[in-house]
């Protein structure tokens, strides 16, 4: 039911001091309203419980954005717009300013202020977990005068704070000692802006010598407060980067959080997704912190993949879909020798139908179509794995193709060698050879090949 406006009243008094008093003469009487974006949505439901409105939109004292030194404060009138145009903030507090940007439409980032998003105590507000990980402090304001508490100790439960009924944030302070951090911030929703986050990170991470120096990790929509993961950042403090850290971390921040199941999503996936995230922040803290770049970030964004995404991903890698499952199985893979050894522990571990298919995806030596159609990047890989045998003369070409004939009648598929660096005439060699074979021998020699093929083309799709 929408409100009727005749049912409340709004006062502007125009200064912060007069405003603080009319608060403090009655005390939760009074709402403060800023932007408005959040007031009004209740507004217009018909469930705004307070009927007496003050005005504290555009107050000068609340609506700037002053460095000093050792931090920054910013006014809690500020919009997000102000903090997204402010050159410190955007190259000091790129979380925040990431964070506005996410946050609903241009017309709401003119008019949401910080203030009414600390305030409005959304446990999916996307500003919040970066207040968390610069340590933010508040500045809140009465007749009393000003008293400053660490952001962290805000949020008292769901929807609850510590601000008393007289009081407005005057201001949000962030300590300027983060700027060389790696940050990583990323909201996962139906959209990136006009959606409200399923899951949303912001992290700081700090690398020296290699090991992890300091790190800090906040998530919304996983608690009933915006919440910071002080466990998973005690195992990693002191550690080196690797799959084994992955694994642990991943599973330190699902312990730690309390996701629900709600209309915009699952305890369960959001626990899916709160570990992929801070998995793939520490890939990037690992890459960019170590000044690393390349394949680990192949890797850190094929870690992220739905399940579907990741196997079609690499599967062009090996043409067997169960091989594709069973490494996207062991996801997260930190590294090239863990993606490597996924692969070989998940291909001799296959039946020999999976091998079949994989065999099925390669063309004959010689040709270019395979007998199963093929993706157009395992083609382009074939294509290189047998450029020599492309340029070899038309006797070895017609050698090769007449003892294929004859592999495929012994043993009823497609040759399998490993071509890459081989001669025409190399191959030949080995293609007679093999024709030797027993049935249960050659089966073992093409998985062999056809294992190391994969390992080459595993190679090749980690260079960006
Ligand atoms: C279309 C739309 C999309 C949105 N998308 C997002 C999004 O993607 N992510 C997100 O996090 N939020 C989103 N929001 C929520 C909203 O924009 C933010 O919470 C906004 O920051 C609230 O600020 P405001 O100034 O509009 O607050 P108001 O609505 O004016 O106030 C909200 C609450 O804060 C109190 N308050 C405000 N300022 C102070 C102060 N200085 N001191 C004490 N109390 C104060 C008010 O009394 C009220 O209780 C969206 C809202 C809309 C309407």
């Amino acid at each position: 039911m929408r409100s009727n406006p005749s049912d409340y009243e709004m006062v502007a008094p125009g200064s912060l001091q007069a405003i603080v008093s009319l608060l403090a003469k009655e005390p939760g009487a009074w709402l403060p309203i800023a932007g408005g974006t959040d007031v009004m949505v209740q507004y217009a439901a018909g469930k705004l419980p307070a009927r007496k409105l003050v005005n504290i939109w555009n107050l000068p004292e609340l609506r700037r954005i002053e460095v000093a030194a050792d931090e920054i404060r910013i006014g809690a009138g500020c919009t997000y717009t102000d903090m997204r145009r402010h050159e410190t903030v955007g190259r000091e507090f790129p979380l925040l300013t990431t964070a506005a940007r996410w946050t609903g439409g241009i017309a709401n980032q003119n008019r949401g202020t910080i203030g009414g998003n600390i305030v409005n105590a959304s446990p999916a507000a996307d500003s919040l977990p970066a207040l968390l990980v610069y340590e933010a402090e508040l500045i809140l304001v009465s007749v009393r005068g000003e008293r400053r508490v660490p952001y962290v100790a805000f949020h008292t439960g769901y929807k609850k704070t510590l601000l008393e009924p007289d009081e407005l944030i005057r201001a949000v302070c962030l300590p300027r000692r983060f700027a060389s951090y790696v940050a990583y911030a990323r909201k996962v929703g139906a959209r990136n802006a006009q959606a409200i986050s399923k899951v949303c990170i912001a992290a700081l991470g700090l690398l020296r010598n290699g090991l992890v120096e300091d790190v800090r990790i906040a998530l919304g929509s996983v608690a009933p407060v915006p919440l910071r993961l002080r466990e998973t950042e005690r195992v990693l403090r002191g550690r080196s980067i690797d799959s084994d850290l992955l694994l642990i971390a991943r599973e330190t921040a699902i312990a730690e959080i309390h996701p629900i199941d709600d209309i915009r999503s699952t305890a369960r996936y959001r626990a899916a997704v709160a570990g992929n995230l801070v998995v793939e922040f520490l890939s990037r803290l690992g890459s960019e912190g170590a000044g690393i770049a390349g394949t680990t970030n192949v890797l850190a964004s094929w870690n992220l993949l739905s399940t579907g995404d990741a196997i079609s991903t690499i599967l062009p890698c090996c043409g067997s879909r169960a091989w594709a499952q069973g490494v996207a199985a062991r996801r997260p893979l930190a590294d090239e020798d863990a993606l490597l050894a996924a692969s070989n522990e998940t291909w001799r571990s296959l039946a020999q139908s999976d091998w079949m298919e994989a065999f099925q995806s390669h063309p004959r030596i010689g040709e270019s179509r395979a007998q199963q159609s093929s993706s157009a990047q395992s083609s382009a890989w074939s294509t290189q794995e047998q450029r020599q045998v492309a340029d070899a003369d038309a006797a070895v070409k017609a050698a090769l193709a007449d003892a294929n004939r004859q592999y495929e009648q012994s043993f009823n598929r497609t040759f399998i060698v490993c071509a890459t660096g081989r001669s025409a005439q190399e191959i030949l060699g080995i293609l007679l050879r093999r024709l030797n074979n027993d049935a249960e021998t050659e089966l073992h020699e093409a998985a062999e090949q056809q294992r190391q093929i994969t390992e080459i083309r595993l190679r090749k799709w980690l260079q960006p």
